[in-house]
């Protein structure tokens, strides 16, 4: 396998493809077609066993964050999340949050809803 081809396989896989070679040697006479169809027919019940469930899920909406008081992750429900880095500019601020369950992050908004004096 030449070095091009090397790095074609590498960035295939840091874009998130699973890539699998059978070289020659590992493949010892067997016919490739059919060690393709194969492994393909065995690759998805792989998948089916590996997936996230919640691969496809979307998000919850805006509403059911807002009536959960932004305690849960938006993604998974889980509670252990965590929030950090709170900025603001002018009569917004937010905060990066993150979901120690499933490791998605987004961010907390907040609006200026007045003053008080202490
Ligand atoms: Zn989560």
């Amino acid at each position: 396998m030449t070095n091009d081809q090397l790095q074609a396989m590498r960035d295939l896989r840091a874009e998130g493809y699973a890539v699998i070679i059978w070289t020659p040697e590992e493949l010892r006479g067997a016919s490739v077609n059919r060690v393709q169809d194969r492994s393909i027919e065995l690759g998805h019940q792989v998948i089916d066993d590996l997936a996230d469930p919640d691969f496809d899920r979307p998000p919850m909406s805006q509403e059911e964050y807002l009536n959960d008081g932004g305690s849960t992750c938006p993604f998974c429900g889980s509670e252990d999340i965590e929030s950090f880095n709170p900025q603001t500019y002018t009569n917004i601020a937010w905060a990066a949050c993150e979901c120690n369950s499933c490791h998605k992050d987004w961010r907390d908004e907040y609006t200026l809803t007045g003053y008080s004096i202490p």
